[in-house]
């Protein structure tokens, strides 16, 4: 049974992650087959996932992974620090479920972002902010015509995820959630 306190959750991000993440969990366990054979969520996860791939495919070939490969590991990469996990609302955990992610009971880093793994991000759907955030190093280093390129991929990965979220969240409405 999903309660009103876990509707709460879906709307808003000010609740601490890991209430976010059991109810997500929640949502997954009560809903998930039914969303996963849903014609319409299905087509809107698939289109979600491919463009999250050419995503990964553009920052391949611009250079952005082996850059922040080397500022993780001499640097200590910066950016996917504690508390941007705050920015997660229920629906997008519970999209990640549904590609097949699971969350981590506590962060591998106390002063990383609770998804951070040890090799990086361990989540598929990324928040918008951490998708867009290309840092003044990436800026200085890397080709432009790569990081215009790169930036097209991210517009079409985050208008496919918000396409989705909103989907999904009115299915969950029409279940009176
Ligand atoms: S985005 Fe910038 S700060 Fe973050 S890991 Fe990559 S190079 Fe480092
Ligand atoms: S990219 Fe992943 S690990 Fe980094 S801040 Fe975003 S969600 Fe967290």
């Amino acid at each position: 049974m999903i309660d009103k306190y876990s509707i709460k959750l879906l709307i808003g991000t000010d609740y601490p992650i890991l209430e976010k993440i059991r109810c997500a969990e929640r949502l997954f366990n009560v809903y998930g087959r039914e969303l996963l054979s849903d014609k319409a969520i299905m087509s809107l996860l698939e289109i979600y996932r491919q463009t999250i791939q050419q995503s990964w495919i553009q920052m391949k070939s611009t250079g952005v992974i082996a850059e922040c490969t080397d500022c993780a590991a001499n640097d200590g990469g910066s950016c996917c620090g504690k508390g941007v996990e705050d920015h997660f609302d229920v629906a997008l955990l519970l999209i990640n479920l549904l590609m097949g992610c699971r969350f981590p009971s506590e962060p591998w880093d106390e002063t990383g972002c609770w998804f951070l793994g040890k090799r990086g991000c361990g989540i598929s759907a990324r928040h918008v902010i951490c998708v867009n955030y290309i840092c003044k190093r990436l800026y200085s280093k890397l080709e432009k015509s790569g990081l215009r390129l790169l930036q097209e991929k991210i517009v079409l990965e985050t208008d496919a995820g918000f396409a989705l979220e909103e989907s999904i969240k009115k299915w969950l409405r029409n279940k009176g959630l």
